[in-house]
Parts: structure tokens; sequence; C-alpha cells
């Protein structure tokens, strides 16, 4: 079998018009969907299993869909005691791609999601950030992982593993291997969690000069990300801000699933129904 294939490279978007009938587009990130969490998914599959009249005119996954994606070929591989789990995300995203548009921009976990995983699902790739233009104005979208400018070792480790050549290296290995790599990886980052007595407060945080820079050199006003997991709006000066996605844990305490709303009326935070 040939190994899967790595994330593409140029045909993702780096700028997205909206058509001119779309009204309302929402944003959600940091699902974390993995097996072994049942509750998330299943709040999360009935969100995308909403009639269609009920949906906004896109949907914009801002990364960590996934907790982690070792290949593509994790939907198709017999090894892959997971499978079920992964075929299951990728119907429902296809079901609901039939009918509304998805975009998905890759997180620090689900960067190795490549060209077959993308088409499977049904979703558009963007690139990191993208500048989304809808309403008359210019939105900047980021998944936030390459703003957490004071996280050195972090952003040393995501120059590495960014690289086509890394990831050509990473997906000819065994599923196996890949597989146990990533543990390890997922064991020393919760490890780095603990010692910061899994407090999201205490993580880096986006660098604010850093996303005013990114913001003025796209000529947008709001930066919408997720990753830090801190839902939050933060002024930036000068009429600029950034707005952060909540992560998602239906099983948590309380527990958090929620999307991000945009038209006319402006941005709006919409809790989800906990089954
Ligand atoms: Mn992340």
């Amino acid at each position: 079998m040939s190994a899967p294939s790595p994330p593409p490279s140029v045909d993702r978007l780096v700028q997205l018009r909206a058509p001119a009938h779309w009204q309302a587009v929402e944003f959600i990130s940091d699902l974390h969907l993995q097996p072994g969490e049942p509750k998330t998914f299943d709040v999360w599959r009935a969100f995308l299993q909403r009639p269609v009249p009920e949906r906004a005119d896109a949907l914009f996954i801002l990364g960590d869909l996934f907790e982690v994606w070792v290949g593509d070929d994790v939907l198709e591989a017999s090894a892959s005691t997971d499978q079920a789990f992964w075929r299951a995300c990728a119907e429902a995203l296809r079901h609901f791609s039939d009918k509304t548009p998805v975009y998905f921009m890759a997180g620090n976990r689900d960067f190795l999601l490549g060209t077959e995983g993308l088409r499977v699902c049904g979703m558009q790739g963007l690139s990191d950030p993208t500048t989304f233009d809808f309403l008359g104005q210019h939105w900047l979208l980021s998944h936030g992982d390459a703003l957490c400018l004071a996280d050195t070792d972090y952003m040393r480790f995501r120059a590495q593993v960014r690289q086509p050549a890394w990831q050509r290296d990473f997906l000819a290995r065994p599923l196996s291997e890949r597989t146990a790599i990533a543990r390890d990886l997922r064991e020393q980052s919760e490890a780095r969690k603990r010692n910061t007595a899994n407090d999201p407060s205490l993580w880096a945080d986006v660098d604010a000069a850093a996303a005013r820079a990114a913001l003025q050199a796209t000529g947008a006003h709001t930066l919408i990300h997720g990753h830090t997991h801190r839902p939050a709006v933060h002024a930036l000066g000068d009429g600029l801000q950034r707005v952060v996605l909540s992560d998602w844990d239906a099983a948590a305490h309380p527990p958090r699933a929620e999307v991000l709303r945009l038209d006319a009326q402006g941005l709006r935070r919409v809790p989800l129904p906990l089954s």
C-alpha cells in the first residue's frame, strides 16, 4: 500500500470571498474528536444533522477538529482499531457537506489531514491564516498556534513538522509506528500541561503584537482563532480585535460545545443543545 497523501500545500485557499448570497457563517474549532469520547462526537453529529434551513451558509472548522490525525489511511486501514470512529466522523462531514460548504484549516493536532482526507470528508482546505471577505469586511481566520510566540519549544517543533520533507518521511512509516509516535508526543504534551496545573490560563497565549501585525498586513479588523481554549474577545487597539473560539468537551462539568455565528448582526456565541 502506498503512503497516505500529505497535506496539500498549493491548493489551499489563502483568501476566500463569500458568495454574494451568503448571509451567515459558523465557526468551530478545538473539538478534539477522539475514540472513547462519544459525548462530544454525539453533540457534534447532531449539530451537523440539523435541517438545511437551520444551518448557516457555510461551516468553518479552524483546527483541531480531531485530537490526532496520523495519516488519511486511518480511514481505510483495517489495522487501525479506531477506523470505525474516524469513518463515522468522515461520514457525518460528507453528509453535511453535500448541502453546505465546509472549510477546514489544520490545527496542531490534525495538520496531517491530507488531500484524500479532505476529499472523503467533503471539505475545502484553508491556509493558516486565511483572509475571509464577508459582509463588506475582511476577517482574518487562523488556528492560533503560530501566533503563540512565547512557547518557543512548540514553535521549534511546529517549524519542523510543517516541513513537507518531515511529513513525507513520517507518512512513509507504518501506521502502527505513526500511531505510537503520536501517542508519545501527546503524552509529553499532557505532562507539560500537568506541570502548569492543567490550567489553560498558564499556557502560552496569542502574542498581541503578532496578532495586530497580521491584521494590519491583511487589512482585516478581527482575528478569529481557536487553539488556546480561552474563549474571549480581546481589544488590540485601533479598532482591531481578536475573538477566541471555545474548545468542546461535552463530558466536562459544565459541558462545553458552542458555535460562533457571524451574520449582519455581528458575532454571536451559540451554545449547542447537549443530549
Ligand atoms: Mn490547537
